[in-house]
């Protein structure tokens, strides 16, 4: 019998929230007179820079788009080769994919789920032109010893922080390690519009410009086109709803922060593998992700005590239909394989009650592995 009904993570809880400052924003965009651009745009982008630490910002379509758009601003592209991690969003390997480059593999440490910056040098060839670590879950990756072996063989650094706004290194903020750092606003995200929207931060003025250019048409000034772009936005409305969004992200990331802390307390011993912080590192757990052999039961007996539990993910990317073109056989990847089996994500999110959580911890805590 259902005893409850925890959903993973309510996003109408999420606008209900705030709904009166959210309205408020959509109308006054939607007065403006501003349907492309323009002020919204200008003042989130500013904002959002200001808050990962980076000169620049700029907005685009969304999380796919803006690592595209970053890979395309170095240059990466036909005949090259992006180092990206085998456990991730596909969208990672499909940006690389969108250029004419090769994603190039390379598997998380043990007790991790971030790519092993250890094995990323053996993976370097000729070809190598980028890597594109990814902040998974909110866990940020160890992103300076990265960066220090790009500089080595003049590689450029991608960051995917589409899970990971807020999230620190060392005290400072993601948003501004690599050359290019790629956001997605997708609505399930930390900090996540009312639809599609994504942005790229960066200290660099060219790339930002050249992103910028490519997401317009590859036009800087209207009617003149540099080179083939694509039409790829922020969308005012949606900036109008992230600058208020903006306001909120620190104090939502600390209630997952409390939530972890509770899941990693009660669940200490447990036996099951849980997400661990190296302590240079300041998570916003977009996702609290646990790992065991019993995930498939583990899953079912939380979905029968009406506890909702999500995958991510089912599929690592070199094994999806997409990737045949690659050749990378099952056992080729074991550790991401092995995680696309056992990892199981619990509902957390800044709308999860107390209650909710303690009645998550007592269904576990009753589970006996
Ligand atoms: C969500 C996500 C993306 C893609 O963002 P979209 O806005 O959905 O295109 C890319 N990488 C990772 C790790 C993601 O979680």
């Amino acid at each position: 019998m259902k005893e409850a009904n925890v959903p993973f993570l309510d996003l109408k809880a999420a606008y209900g929230e705030l709904q009166p400052e959210l309205d408020e924003a959509v109308l006054r965009a939607s007065r403006s007179g501003w349907y492309i651009g323009g002020p919204e745009v200008e003042s989130f982008e500013a904002d959002f820079a200001a808050y990962t630490e980076a000169k620049y910002c700029v907005g685009v379509g969304n999380g796919l788009d803006a690592l595209t758009l970053a890979l395309r601003a170095l240059d990466i592209g036909e005949g090259d080769e992006v180092i990206v991690p085998s456990h991730t969003f596909i969208a990672t390997w499909l940006a690389v994919s969108a250029v004419g480059a090769k994603p190039v593999a390379v598997e998380p440490a043990l007790g991790s789920y971030n790519i092993d910056v250890d094995s990323i040098e053996r993976c370097i060839t000729t070809s190598t032109k980028a890597i594109v670590p990814v902040h998974l879950y909110g866990m940020p990756v160890d992103i300076n010893p990265i960066c220090a072996l790009a500089k080595r063989y003049g590689l450029a650094v991608i960051e995917d922080a589409a899970q990971a706004h807020g999230a620190m290194v060392g005290g400072k903020k993601v948003g501004s390690h690599g050359d290019a750092v790629a956001w997605s606003f997708y609505p399930g995200k930390n900090l996540g519009a009312l639809g599609d929207g994504g942005a790229i931060t960066t200290n660099n003025e060219t790339i930002a410009s050249r992103v910028r250019e490519l997401g317009n048409y590859g036009s800087a000034v209207k009617y003149f086109n540099n080179e083939c772009g694509v039409n790829s936005r922020l969308d005012p409305i949606q900036a109008a709803v992230l600058s208020i969004k903006l306001k909120y992200l620190d104090v939502w990331n600390k209630r997952r922060q409390n939530i972890a802390a509770i899941y990693s307390q009660a669940l200490t011993g447990f036996g099951v593998g849980l997400p661990n912080a190296p302590e240079w590192a300041a998570p916003v757990w977009h996702l609290y992700v646990i790992a065991t052999p019993e995930r498939d039961a583990l899953q079912s007996r939380l979905a029968l005590a009406g506890i909702q539990t999500l995958i991510h993910y089912p599929v690592p990317p070199h094994l999806q239909k997409a990737y045949r073109p690659l050749g990378l056989k099952v056992g080729s990847l074991p550790v991401a394989e092995r995680l696309a089996n056992e990892v199981l994500s619990l509902p957390i999110g800044p709308q999860l009650s107390a209650s909710h959580v303690d009645y998550v911890v007592s269904v576990l805590a009753g589970a006996r592995l």
